[in-house]
């Protein structure tokens, strides 16, 4: 997902260029807004969390832009692009050192396992968007 932030702040395009420039294909591709359930159940690993509200007030605050992408080891691949949660330690030239301007607001969001990948992109898509 690009974040509410980095589509509020008009980088949508640049963060797209920079993720096919790296080699990703788009298999998916949608501008969206997260409900409050949608947010909730989407981060309910992070449900006991003391930012827990925060995070769900900021990802459902504006449009998102939801895509699944395919690469070979397209996960560690995709956490590399994108640089570390806080844009502070993240690396330079990452998407999140780039367009990032908190913790909590950075810009994009990336699965963490092969797995997760695939239980977000069904909760983002359905099967005749995908291609
Ligand atoms: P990620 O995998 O790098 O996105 O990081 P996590 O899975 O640890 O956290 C999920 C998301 O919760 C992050 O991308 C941030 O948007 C948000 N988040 C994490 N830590 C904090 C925090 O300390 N404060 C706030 N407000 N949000 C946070």
């Amino acid at each position: 997902m690009i974040k509410p932030d980095a589509v509020e702040n008009g980088h949508i395009g640049a963060i797209l260029e920079k993720i096919t420039a790296a080699g990703f294909r788009i298999v998916a591709l949608k501008k969206t807004q997260l409900t409050q359930r949608d947010a909730e159940a989407f981060y309910s690993v992070h449900s006991e969390r003391p930012f827990f509200g925060e995070l769900v007030a900021f990802m459902t605050r504006g449009p998102i832009v939801a895509a699944i992408l395919e690469k070979e080891n397209a996960v560690n691949d995709f956490r590399t692009l994108i640089g570390a949660t806080n844009p502070a330690e993240a690396a330079e030239g990452t998407i999140r050192k780039l367009y990032a301007t908190s913790m909590g607001e950075n810009a994009v969001h990336g699965s963490d396992s092969d797995e997760n990948a695939a239980i977000e992109s069904a909760f983002h898509f359905s099967e005749r968007e995908i291609f």
